[in-house]
């Protein structure tokens, strides 16, 4: 008809329908887990408005419906969730929105053919999955607060259609007309089966029509309001999965309740591998905060920036549901709740280190977030100290401050460490010669946050952290090493020569082999540190 408008998709969205569509796909089915989570946050987003717009309130039961036709070869997902408006539907299904799916397009397209398929399984492309198993997907959505409706519709192959439409109340119809090779998805069966493998973590009921009748499918409970006891490793692992769009399993699952003081429940999980997003991007915890099991935001930072890894939930009864922004920031509960989270998330940390093979796939994943904790100063400070591990002179593998310590020779009085950017540069650096005549051993420091932290840390175990490269190395002579010659008629002369240069210069017994190096003042920044300074033109 008329009214019906055509639009071209956004480059970016041709290209990643292009590679769903053409690779072969082990694992179809996901098409399902991933339009029912974008049901469910559709739903969790309209009660969340509902807080302070009545008039937007859910109908009383908020269902997720799956209906298959197998005469009409027809799919059918539908919720009453918050729906899209004309603008929204070519917003969100005609461009790519989301930055980690851009970022995850362009890896599926650098991947060698053979690893697509198992790309695009375990991650999910989101909505655009659908065109694995649909040859026309079509769309019909109302926005929660508006009287029209529209329809969206796309054969995914470089455009799609916009039209007025009719639905009686908010939410969205997603309508897949099937491939016919997809046809096993029409079976009720099937459906019900893969809404308990990926999808069973969603906490709103989802039903599949079987015979003009209505069956759960799932549960339908917050995962993280089950005891332990009750939930599978592979619901954690799906439930981490859909949190952080990850695609491997959580090197560590947290699962409690804390009641008493503080009445919540807190499902956290670290994950197996850096994600796609450079946690560097986002300073901030991305762990959901809900009220009484309604999400509320993800914007609560329950965990301080140097844990910013960890995913999660947290469920606290202690809070109103219609909370607002300027009370989450103001309220003492989510402090303590802050607090607690953070305590717990620490000393499983610290019990997960004792296993130092298991703890250093954590630490490379990890290890240089985990240290801006030394850095900021506060009470965490000495917990995460005993968290870092690092390289040394002394030992293969990494290493922790007590274990350095605990190896000091008698009469030591410093943890001596070497800070530098590149760590194989280091290990050979002749600022290490005097200590290693001495047996004297030296943590090997090169990440950027190394030329901080140490001089906030200050100590470990009361002896002092010092840099190799500062002031005077004060070593004692090495044994069978002769009293060191008069050198200070030389020391004069280079003094004079390089004086525009250099504020002094010193003999040292730091070096056995090379001749001369730079060390910095005794109380300034020490080398590494001055580098820094003069990169970002100080
Ligand atoms: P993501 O869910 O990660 O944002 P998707 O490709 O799955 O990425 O979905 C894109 C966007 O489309 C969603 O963020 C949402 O705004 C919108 N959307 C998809 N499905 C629905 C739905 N059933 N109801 C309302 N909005 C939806
Ligand atoms: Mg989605």
């Amino acid at each position: 008809s008329e009214t019906v408008e055509r639009h071209e998709f956004g480059a970016e969205v041709g290209r990643l329908l292009d590679l769903v569509v053409h690779a072969l796909y082990s694992e179809r089915e996901i098409f399902l887990r991933e339009l029912v989570a974008n049901a469910a946050d559709a739903v969790d987003r309209r009660r969340f408005e509902a807080l302070t717009n009545e008039a937007l309130a859910l109908p009383a039961e908020a269902k997720l419906r799956i209906t298959p036709d197998k005469a009409a070869r027809t799919l059918t997902i539908s919720d009453a969730g918050i729906g899209m408006g004309k603008a929204e539907l070519a917003q969100h299904l005609g461009t790519i929105a989301r930055s980690g799916t851009r970022a995850f397009a362009q890896s599926l397209a650098e991947a060698p053919a053979g690893e697509k398929p198992s790309l695009i399984g375990q991650f999910g492309v989101g909505f655009y999955s659908a065109f694995m198993v649909a040859e026309r997907v079509e769309v019909t959505s109302r926005r929660a607060g508006t009287e029209e409706a529209w329809l969206w519709a796309s054969e995914g192959k470089g455009d799609y259609t916009l039209a007025p439409a009719e639905r009686a109340d908010a939410g969205t119809d997603i309508v897949l007309h099937m491939k016919a090779d997809a046809e096993e998805f029409l079976e009720p069966f099937r459906l019900s089966a893969i809404i308990r493998k990926w999808a069973d973590h969603i906490a709103i009921p989802i039903m599949v029509v079987k015979d003009g009748k209505e069956e759960p499918a799932n549960e339908g409970t917050a995962l993280w309001q089950k005891p332990k006891s009750e939930v599978s490793e592979e619901s954690y692992t799906e439930f981490y999965r859909h949190l952080g769009h990850m695609f491997d399993s959580p090197w560590a699952t947290l699962h409690w309740r804390a009641e008493g003081a503080l009445d919540f429940s807190a499902l956290l999980f670290i994950p197996g591998m850096k994600p796609f997003q450079a946690v560097e991007e986002e300073r901030k915890s991305p762990v959901r905060l809900h009220v009484r099991r309604m999400f509320i935001t993800d914007e609560a930072e329950l965990l301080p920036p140097f844990l910013r890894f960890v995913q999660g939930v947290v469920d606290t009864e202690d809070l109103p549901l219609n909370v607002s922004r300027e009370m989450l920031q103001a309220t003492p509960v989510l402090a303590r709740i802050r607090r607690a989270v953070t305590n717990r998330v620490l000393s499983e940390l610290k019990s997960k280190a004792k296993d130092a093979e298991g703890y250093a796939k954590f630490w490379e994943n990890f290890g240089t977030v985990l240290k801006e904790g030394v850095w900021e100063p506060g009470e965490h400070q000495k917990d995460v100290a005993a968290l870092l591990r690092f390289r040394s002179t002394a030992v293969e593998g990494w290493t922790s401050l007590a274990d350095y310590v605990s190896r000091m020779k008698e009469g030591q009085e410093a943890i001596h460490i070497l800070v530098g950017d590149d760590a194989a540069a280091l290990a050979k650096s002749p600022q290490l010669e005097g200590y290693r005549a001495r047996g004297l051993e030296v943590l090997l420091l090169s990440d950027q946050i190394d030329a901080f932290w140490p001089e906030r840390l200050g100590s470990f175990e009361e002896k002092p952290i010092r840099s190799i490269t500062q002031g005077a190395a004060k070593l004692t002579p090495a044994e069978g090493e002769e009293a060191a010659p008069d050198v200070s008629a030389l020391l004069e002369r280079l003094k004079t020569a390089l004086s525009e240069h250099v504020s002094e210069v010193r003999a040292t017994d730091r070096l056995v082999e090379s001749a001369a190096v730079l060390a910095a003042g005794e109380f300034g920044p020490d080398l590494a540190m001055q580098r820094l300074l003069r990169r970002a033109g100080r």
